[in-house]
């Protein structure tokens, strides 16, 4: 029988063995079984530093002893940035970022996100595309003009020449 939920407490008969397995044979989550837990990767994430119950190191724990509906289900896995910090400082190569987008999959495909993350982020989406269009249009507009002062100091040499 599926135990009830408590919080902090782990019930064996709600464990999934085959959940690491699972998150392992999919692109990105390959490296699951190499963490050997140094925290590294939650040391160093802007998330967990805003919000602790966001850790890196416990996710992969979870992972590692079938905790499958506690990690699909909860709405933590959608705070992470991807911002690669993770990737970058980890030890073994883990690659946390490609584990989290491995884990997200399996939560949209088994239909365990909750509506209103989906909605939530959507609309951070939807805010962070803009704001990053308008900072590539700033960029391309800085280049232009750049690009035209140095034309016209090209002219006024040129011209200076005759
Ligand atoms: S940095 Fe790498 S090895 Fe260390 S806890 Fe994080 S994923 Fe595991
Ligand atoms: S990729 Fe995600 S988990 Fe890794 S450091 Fe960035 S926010 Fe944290």
């Amino acid at each position: 029988m599926v135990k009830a939920k408590e919080p902090g407490i782990i019930h064996f008969e709600n464990l999934d063995p085959g959940f690491c397995n699972e998150v392992a044979s999919l692109p990105g989550g390959e490296n699951i079984r190499k963490c050997f837990a140094c925290g590294t990767c939650s040391a160093g994430c802007p998330v967990t530093t805003i919000d602790e119950e966001y850790n890196p190191r416990k996710i992969i724990r979870q992972i590692l002893f079938g905790m499958r509906e506690e990690v699909l289900k909860s709405p933590v896995i959608w705070f992470c940035m991807m911002c690669y910090r993770c990737y970058a400082r980890c030890p073994q190569q883990v690659n946390f970022t490609d584990v989290m987008r491995a884990i997200r999959y399996l939560a949209i495909k088994n239909k365990a996100v909750p509506a209103d993350i989906l909605s939530n982020n959507d609309e951070i989406d939807r805010l962070s595309q803009l704001i990053r269009r308008d900072m590539v249009k700033h960029t391309i507009e800085g280049r232009k003009q750049v690009i035209k002062e140095i034309k016209s100091k090209i002219d006024n040499v040129m011209e200076s020449n005759h």
